[in-house]
């Protein structure tokens, strides 16, 4: 073939160019920043919606404010199949976040509206509410609503200005008080799949388009104090010393030794904060964060119980009081293993080399595990960059993930596949 012209619209070309769209509905006018209940929320809405209609899905937004769209099986009583991911973003946001994971099942219902194709159950997508947590302290509103898990008391939680969830939800027109209504009966979901941005560099360091999501990482946090002895920087000799900082500093090296000798195992000190903090004073008290990961609770598990152990070691080794708080453990979420060994044989149908891997930051797919088989496939991204106008993907890459999406719809409906 010579001169043919470039393909002036493709699934992947639409998608893109949906991204950037939606990516231009925001509070603000100079950066992305799209929180629930906002106008931003209601707009964005009204612009997927339009896009899920052209794909011939009827169209509701539920009472906590879940836009979904449905595309009629052959059999309407059958379990559905739910796609999709969270249309609120961070502030100053990338475009591709959430978004890329609502409109990539827009897109493969699209596909399938096109070949007049319907499989034996509903095919739903879903745009979630809810799920980066900016707005109110609280995360996944929208998912734990869809999976019955959403306690009311989060209804009370007040925004930066006391609005509380209740209120914002009832001014946006949902309806907290029909919350239960927004559950899907137990038996009726028969799979989640969300689609979404790696916002990690591994797979461009292995230059793959996609990747197969094994677990969300699960995830502790503890806060250490360390009090040692304040005192002038002149005068008290080394040997005397009973110095909080460098005890601190012994520990944030142990955590990165641990955390490295172990794969599948990540550990921070985030944060660091010393008192008195003066340029001539010995450093008399250090607190410090540790934030350890991982896809094992197991390993996670042991990882915490030697590090606590290792830290009163060090702190009795120099003299220093110690304690240490355990502040939240969030348990790891393992995708759906039938689920993953189908976007597995789709990838392989599509002649794209498997990679699984875990994912650092938590996820829609988290919640909705509670409710049926769900999985996730990460798309590259460059620099491994989210959270951030810098955040971006490629066309062939978009391309490939609708085209593996696609292909492991058709492979849940042939008769006997089981997610
Ligand atoms: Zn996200």
């Amino acid at each position: 073939m010579t001169g043919s012209p470039p393909e002036a619209s493709s699934p992947g070309r639409t998608l893109m160019a949906r991204l950037d769209e939606l990516g231009r509905i925001s509070a603000d006018s100079d950066r992305l920043n799209r929180q629930p209940f906002t106008p931003a929320h209601r707009q964005a809405i009204e612009l997927v919606a339009g896009w899920m209609r052209l794909a011939g899905m009827s169209t509701r937004v539920d009472p906590i404010g879940n836009l979904i769209g449905r595309y009629e099986g052959q059999d309407p009583t059958a379990p559905v199949l739910l796609i999709g991911s969270h249309l609120d973003t961070v502030v100053d946001a990338g475009r591709y976040d959430g978004a890329l994971g609502v409109l990539a099942g827009v897109q493969v219902v699209a596909a399938l509206h096109d070949a007049e194709e319907r499989l034996p159950f509903a095919v739903e997508v879903v745009a979630f509410c809810d799920e980066e947590g900016v707005r109110f302290p609280t995360t996944f509103l929208g998912s734990k609503a869809i999976c019955g898990t959403l306690d009311r008391k989060v209804l009370e939680l007040q925004d930066q200005a006391g609005i509380t969830v209740g209120a914002a939800l009832r001014a946006f027109g949902g309806d907290p008080d029909a919350l239960a209504s927004a559950a899907y009966p137990p038996g009726s979901l028969r799979a989640f799949l969300e689609v979404h941005i790696e916002q990690g560099p591994v797979l461009e360091a292995e230059d793959r388009p996609l990747g197969i999501v094994t677990a969300i990482q699960g995830q502790s946090r503890l806060a250490v104090v360390l009090d040692g002895v304040a005192g002038h920087a002149g005068t008290v000799p080394m040997g005397h010393r009973r110095d909080a900082l460098a005890g601190a500093a012994e520990i944030a090296l142990l955590v990165e030794r641990r955390c490295s000798a172990t794969p599948d195992l990540v550990g921070t000190v985030g944060r660091l904060e010393v008192l008195p903090g003066a340029v001539n004073v010995i450093p008399g008290r250090a607190l410090l964060t540790l934030d350890i990961r991982s896809p094992s609770d197991l390993l996670r598990g042991q990882a915490v119980a030697e590090l606590v152990q290792a830290i009163h070691q060090i702190a009795a080794a120099r003299g220093l009081g110690c304690t240490i708080a355990r502040e939240h453990d969030q348990p790891a979420s393992v995708c759906a293993p039938g689920l993953q060994r189908v976007l597995a044989q789709a990838m392989r149908a599509e002649g794209i080399q498997v990679k699984y891997l875990p994912s650092g930051a938590g996820h829609d797919t988290m919640a909705m595990a509670a409710a049926c088989p769900a999985a996730m496939l990460f798309v590259r991204c460059q620099g491994g960059i989210s959270h951030h106008p810098l955040e971006s993907m490629t066309l062939p890459d978009a391309e490939a993930a609708l085209r593996v999406l696609l292909r492991a719809l058709r492979l849940l409906a042939l008769p006997k596949a089981r997610p």
